[in-house]
């Protein structure tokens, strides 16, 4: 062994105790699916079978909402915003507690490096519920309007890159202000949400405050379609987004969609170099590039471009593809054959179209989804691997020479989800941000989250924001003038 190579550090697998098969959870117990066809789900590192998972029918998607609103009428909408905290306080804390559980799981299920579970998803989703415990009792000092009160039961459906976070960041402020919710985790990766249903059962949570129901597409349109349902989160692809607004529109049901990007990473000839270059790895390498705010666009300034270009791939060189279970691992598996599929098609496309393509050329394992980190070359702006996104490790490369060019072609995709700035000119970050049409703009660094930060789209990204004050919006009514000027009764306030 050179003395720069690396010995194995594997977590453990052991620390997870995973069924054999899985039921679904409505109504504060796991029940058995009534009629669909059961799926199995799968460590894509490995293809190993991990556990057959349970398809919810529409009859099992009525009885959720039917619990739902059970308990939202009965219990949850007419808690005090104090005693509902109590509630979110204790979850975020049993997460804290059995976070490296969580880890190993979401590790097995989606193929994501351990080293990113638990240092990125698990203190982030506590962080959310520890965020959202402490609004519970105080909506109405948060400029919400007045008298905010719940919306209902909300039906919230959320992809697979980021499966328990997702659903910290849909089930919180939901629960926050008073909703009561029916969930479906991805197909792919549907384990920590059914660890999180036995959170909600250690933390006492009232039956049917959080329902959560596995299956595919079928089963999420279901929930769409439901006339029980009040509201939707869905985060996930621009296609299902859009179909999801048409299903809803003329109905009275409200949505937020977090959906897809292709975000610019802007480096300018004054950025300090080397942090840019550790920016472009976090912004694409960052969970595969499974992410809907990455960097996967590089505008660089003519004048660095074949500075950078040596720089950042002398980097990638050094960065480890392989076992997501060990420590050192940077980058993990493609969380699906599809996925992968997908990957490679775009890839192809790209040669196609004349950009000129270059991988780290590591080595893979030979079972399971993989795709070296690779970068586009030579890419135009009319070129659809600058113009797509291809939600896996693969970052494209065009160039600029003043300011104006790069919003101009920052701006220039159908998406508007984020954007990255790298120079020293304080002034110039500004009026970039200013010029920039994406709900995030990160300066001198990348795919930085917060729960305390909105975060959310333009154009086809989506509309709605999620986390901050702005994200309890979307999760709470407000009196119309005619309730407040009778002097409403607000025991059942959202925050009382
Ligand atoms: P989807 O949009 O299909 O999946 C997101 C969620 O929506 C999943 O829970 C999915 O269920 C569910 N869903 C699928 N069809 C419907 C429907 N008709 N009604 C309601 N819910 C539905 O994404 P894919 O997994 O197909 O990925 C395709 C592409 O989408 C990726 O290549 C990527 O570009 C983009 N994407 C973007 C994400 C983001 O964060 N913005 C996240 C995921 C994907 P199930 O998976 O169980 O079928």
């Amino acid at each position: 062994m050179s003395p720069f190579e690396y010995a194995p550090a594997p977590e453990s697998a052991a620390v997870v105790d995973i069924a054999s098969s899985y039921g679904l959870f409505i109504g504060g117990q796991f029940v058995p699916a009534t009629g669909g066809t059961p799926f199995k789900t799968v460590n894509p590192a490995t293809e190993e079978v991990l556990a057959e998972i349970s398809e919810a029918s529409s009859d099992d998607v009525d009885a959720a909402v039917a619990a739902a609103r059970t308990a939202y009428t009965r219990v949850w909408s007419r808690m005090s915003g104090a005693d509902r905290g109590k509630y979110l306080f204790r979850i975020a804390r049993i997460l804290q507690e059995r976070a490296r559980e969580f880890a190993v799981l979401e590790t097995l299920d989606n193929g994501k490096p351990i080293k990113e579970s638990r240092d990125v998803d698990l203190p982030l989703a506590a962080a959310h519920f520890f965020y959202h415990a402490g609004w519970a009792d105080k909506l109405d000092y948060a400029s919400l309007g007045p008298n905010p009160r719940p919306v209902g039961v909300v039906g919230q459906i959320v992809p697979w890159n980021f499966p328990l976070l997702m659903l910290a960041w849909k089930v919180a402020p939901a629960l926050a202000c008073g909703n009561t919710v029916v969930l479906k985790p991805a197909e792919t990766t549907p384990l920590t949400a059914l660890l999180f249903a036995e959170v909600c059962q250690q933390a006492d949570l009232p039956p049917g405050v959080v329902n959560i129901i596995t299956g595919a597409g079928p089963t999420g349109q279901a929930i769409v379609d439901h006339p029980g349902i009040d509201k939707l989160a869905f985060t996930g692809s621009t296609a299902v987004g859009k179909m999801i607004a048409r299903s809803i529109a003329g109905t009275r049901k409200r949505a937020t969609l977090e959906l897809g990007g292709k975000a610019a990473n802007i480096i300018f000839d004054d950025a300090p170099i080397d942090q840019a270059v550790e920016g472009i790895v976090n912004g694409i390498f960052f969970n595969q590039g499974h992410v809907c705010c990455a960097g996967s666009r590089i505008l660089v300034q003519e004048n660095i471009a074949e500075d950078l270009d040596r720089r950042l791939k002398r980097r990638l060189a050094t960065l480890r593809v392989g076992d997501p279970m060990d420590k050192n691992t940077d980058v993990g598996a493609i969380n699906s054959r599809k996925q992968l599929d997908r990957i490679e098609e775009m890839v192809a496309v790209g040669e196609t179209e004349g950009a000129q393509r270059w991988d780290s050329g590591c080595e893979l394992p030979t079972n399971g989804f993989w795709f070296r980190p690779t970068v586009f070359s030579g890419v135009s702006q009319t070129h659809r691997i600058a113009q797509e996104e291809i939600f896996g490790p693969v970052v494209s490369v065009l160039t600029f020479r003043t300011p104006a060019e790069a919003v101009a072609k920052a701006n220039n995709t159908p998406y508007g989800l984020s954007a990255g700035v790298w120079t020293e000119k304080g002034s110039r970050i500004l009026w970039m941000a200013d010029q920039l049409r994406a709900g995030v703009v990160w300066a001198n660094t990348f795919n930085k989250f917060d729960p305390t930060s909105p975060f959310g789209g333009y154009k086809e990204s989506g509309y709605g924001r999620e986390g901050g004050r702005h994200g309890l919006e979307a999760y709470v009514t407000t009196a119309g003038p005619l309730e407040r000027a009778s002097g409403a009764d607000r025991s059942k306030g959202a925050s009382k």
